[in-house]
């Protein structure tokens, strides 16, 4: 059953909606029998994507539990193998990671993986979706923002969900 969308006895209220904060269940895919590796690494752009059978030398700290000193040791694994840090330090710098023809979840998406997945409001989302539509006139960003959120709220496709901020006592 849909929710009634002008309820709000149960739900939020719209100053709470205005601030929940959204981000990319990496689990919702992993349950749909979906491997969210595999669905980040098709967002990055052509050079990277050649790339991904690549290996490299990572550094990797790591902690003497005696001592508590750090060090760095250096381990070898694919390039690409964590490929959000790829798309926020390359891809999603590159013109055409967001495209005015994109669906308005498609480029959400983007944007959330170019934050390194950190829950955002759609405010935030939509000020950085401004940044690859100069002419202001993209069809996510003439959406209205209740409009879109509706769309977030309803999404069967990207894994997006509301983020559950912990109680701070
Ligand atoms: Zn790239």
């Amino acid at each position: 059953m849909e929710p009634d969308v002008l309820e709000h006895e149960e739900g939020l209220t719209p100053e709470e909606e205005d601030q929940s904060l959204y981000f990319i269940d990496g689990e919702w895919f992993e349950s749909h029998d979906l491997s969210f590796t595999d669905v980040v690494q098709a967002r990055m752009c052509p050079q990277c994507q050649d790339r991904l059978n690549e290996e490299v030398e990572e550094r990797y700290p790591v902690a003497d539990r005696r001592t508590g000193r750090v060090t760095y040791e250096v381990r070898r694994t694919k390039y690409g193998s964590r490929p959000m840090a790829v798309i926020r330090d390359c891809c999603a710098r590159k013109s055409g990671y967001v495209t005015p023809e994109m669906p308005v979840l498609e480029a959400i998406f983007r944007i959330l993986l170019a934050n390194a997945n950190q829950p955002m409001p759609l405010q935030h989302i939509r000020e950085q979706l401004r940044e690859w539509c100069p002419s202001g006139r993209c069809q996510w960003l003439l959406m209205p923002l209740d409009v879109m959120r509706q769309v977030v709220e309803r999404d069967q496709a990207y894994g997006l969900k509301r983020y559950e901020q912990p109680d701070v006592a």
